[in-house]
């Protein structure tokens, strides 16, 4: 027997009932006319997550990396200049993917726990003016920071390249208009502010997007991750052709998290998740804990606190695992044994997740 636990790291978050039932509806075929049906219903329903009328709207079936992944193969092609704003493990990351991909990257780096600055990325591409790219991470999981969005899609555009934007941690959980903002690319994943278990990546591409795709010289270098074979089974189009066997009940887990989102209302859940963080800012501060990044920048869904001098972190969250059975999360790389990762993400952001956490430290510390 698994335990059962308390979800408040930097993902999975906890998962409502309702999706852990829904995902014991019964299998059908992946090209059931039902489930074909179902699935273009289903990219309604991200449309509205990601505030956007992009005909390509997915989910790729495997976890937020590989929409990652998805972004870079398909808009890259070997020898391209892409310019990555990376301030964190994910930027790190994204820099991976398209050394992987041949392509030719410009790394604009910033000091972890810190956002990612539109005067220093727009200096690269003024350098870098043959780059067809600027990807960047909107919410960095690994420091709690929020950049700004706009702006950097902004410039992509002023300067003629598509923007690529990780939005993994902000799906659900923070202000974020695809359209709006005018993001070419994106990509997320549904175990953090979705509270629907890890496994998938929904995906978006604007035409901008779509026609950098179809006019590629050589293809994808991923046979699984290749848009055109991808939007052949997950349409636009009425025939729908074999890629591989869809994911079926992960996908109605996906399908019913949407749903609760959009009963909840987009701009209430991106309410709920800021009112909890300030609930958990003011106990934090009054046990005389601090925050990691500037009030200015700070994620509501992911919380950076600092580890206090002399105390051992990891017996703070094998305290809190094993006596409260409530997981937190550990920092990354140069932030390892600093930071405690606090997530509020989803179903794991609310007044009784916060008062567990503030109750488990406060134990944990005395
Ligand atoms: C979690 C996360 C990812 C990777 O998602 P996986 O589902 O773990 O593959 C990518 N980017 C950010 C910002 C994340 O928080």
């Amino acid at each position: 027997m698994l335990p059962k636990r308390t979800l408040m790291g930097p993902g999975p978050s906890d998962v409502y009932p309702e999706v852990l039932a829904a995902m014991s509806r019964p299998t059908i075929g992946h090209l059931d006319p039902a489930f074909v049906e179902f699935m273009d219903e289903l990219n309604q329903l991200l449309r509205y997550a990601f505030q956007t009328q992009n005909t390509v709207t997915m989910p790729i079936s495997a976890p937020g990396s590989a929409g990652m992944e998805c972004c870079f193969v398909n808009l890259l092609e070997p020898g391209e200049k892409v310019v990555i704003a990376s301030n964190g493990v994910f930027g790190g990351r994204m820099l991976e993917n398209a050394r992987r991909c041949g392509a030719n990257p410009v790394v604009v780096e910033f000091e972890w726990g810190t956002p990612v600055d539109p005067g220093k990325v727009e200096d690269a591409l003024k350098a870098n003016p043959d780059a067809v790219a600027l990807a960047f991470v909107h919410s960095e999981t690994s420091t709690g920071v929020r950049s700004d969005a706009e702006a950097l899609c902004k410039l992509a555009q002023q300067n003629d390249c598509l923007s690529i934007v990780d939005a993994v941690t902000t799906l659900g959980g923070i202000e974020l208009k695809v359209d709006d903002w005018g993001i070419d690319a994106i990509y997320s994943g549904t175990q953090k502010c979705l509270s629907v278990p890890p496994g998938l990546s929904p995906v978006s591409f604007n035409d901008a997007a779509m026609d950098k795709v179809k006019s590629r010289s050589t293809p994808s270098q991923s046979w699984f991750l290749d848009l055109d074979l991808l939007t052949g089974y997950w349409g636009p189009g009425a025939k729908r052709a074999y890629h591989h066997t869809a994911p079926i009940n992960s996908l109605y887990a996906l399908d019913e998290g949407l749903r609760l989102l959009k009963k909840e209302g987009l701009e209430n859940a991106w309410n709920r998740h800021a009112a909890n963080h300030v609930k958990l800012r003011e106990g934090l501060e009054a046990m005389g804990l601090e925050f990691y990044v500037d009030a200015e920048y700070r994620l509501p869904q992911l919380n950076a606190v600092k580890v206090p001098e002399g105390v051992d972190e990891a017996a703070v969250r094998s305290f809190l695992l094993n006596e409260f059975n409530l997981e937190i999360g550990a920092g990354l790389g140069p932030l390892a044994g600093k930071i405690w990762r606090i997530g509020l993400m989803g179903a794991s952001s609310s007044e009784k997740h916060v008062e567990l956490c503030l109750h488990g430290l406060k134990a944990a510390l005395a």
